[in-house]
């Protein structure tokens, strides 16, 4: 079984305005709610790949509820730890020229005893999983290194961890027996604090996680496509040209794939394939975490893996 966890979900609020006018009464031409957040695009992914995720991390208030329902309705499996605050919205303004404006609640914040709440769920259903993943940021009240701590936890129960956050949580994790991290250019300088200009230059701060103990690097990167390392080899791919609608969630689309492919027994360039047309798929359309089924056949086809010693 694949677990996801996703600390701080949220109701995706979409709006489409004719005109965005700072200070004037606006009117909305078109509202779309969503339970969104990293992980639970990750879900919605692996659910429509035709898996069967089961969703923990926090939830609360009417919003909680809402989230709760939406995935219910989905048919995801979801086991949240409920928190007394409020689990947060967030506002996506789409206007006539297509400039999108994000308004980004923080969410509620977390205390000792969720923590453990949550932890003594997640024991129980890591008896049952071969694959964990955890995506987005940790929520406020959480100690910075609580990736490290579940990196450690999947460690002791045999979990392959895949890990897809940024910043000092993902930084401190990263000698903690993680499976699979997929960092975008912007990301893999902040982590290793190098400037990156081509595959080259990324392909060699990649050398140093695999050196820390991160076993499978993917740099993603959008329209390029993703470059794939670890200790035996490099694994170049290349896509083909799409038009695209939306790229929010691209890269959640393509852990969904992994995850996917992990827990199947995937060799890595099919793993390859399916991550990247995964991410294809999600920026054809407007709403985000989802796919379909015959653009993955059609782009699996015409994704191209190049495979290499790490040392060559
Ligand atoms: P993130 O959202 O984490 O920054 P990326 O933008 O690199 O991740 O997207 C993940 C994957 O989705 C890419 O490796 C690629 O396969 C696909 N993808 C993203 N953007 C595009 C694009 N503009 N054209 C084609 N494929 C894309």
């Amino acid at each position: 079984m694949i677990t996801v966890i996703t600390f701080n979900p949220s109701i995706d609020r979409l709006y489409k305005l004719d005109t965005f006018e700072i200070g004037m009464v606006q009117r909305a031409s078109f509202v779309n709610p969503t339970a969104g957040g990293k992980g639970l695009n990750v879900a919605k992914v692996i659910k429509q790949l035709g898996e069967n995720p089961r969703c923990l991390g926090f939830l609360g208030g009417y919003n909680g509820l809402y989230i709760k329902n939406e995935l219910n309705k989905a048919g995801i499996v979801n086991n949240f730890t409920e928190i007394d605050g409020e689990s947060r919205i967030c506002l996506n303004i789409i206007d006539g020229d297509k400039n999108s404006t994000e308004i980004l609640e923080k969410g509620p914040n977390i205390n000792e005893k969720n923590i453990l709440d949550f932890e003594s769920k997640l024991d129980k259903v890591l008896e049952n999983s071969k694959v964990l993943v955890a995506s987005g940021s940790l929520s406020q009240g959480m100690p910075v290194d609580y990736y490290k701590r579940l990196g450690k936890i999947c460690e002791k129960k045999g979990v392959k961890f895949i890990l897809d956050t940024s910043g000092k949580s993902l930084e401190m994790a990263i000698n903690e027996n993680l499976y699979l991290i997929k960092p975008n250019i912007d990301e893999l300088e902040l982590l290793t604090h190098k400037k990156i200009n081509n595959k080259e230059d990324a392909i060699n701060a990649s050398r140093f996680l695999l050196e820390k103990g991160v076993k499978n690097v993917c740099i993603s990167m959008g329209k390029d496509g993703m470059i794939f390392l670890n200790k035996e080899h490099i694994y170049d791919v290349k896509i083909p040209k799409i038009e695209i609608l939306n790229t929010v969630g691209s890269g959640d689309s393509s852990i969904a794939g992994f995850a996917y492919g992990v827990i199947n027994d995937y060799s890595w360039e099919e793993c390859l394939k399916l991550a990247n047309s995964c991410g294809m798929s999600n920026a054809l359309y407007m709403e985000t975490g989802y796919i379909n089924k015959k653009d993955i056949k059609t782009f699996s086809n015409e994704i191209k893996v190049s495979k290499y010693n790490l040392d060559s």
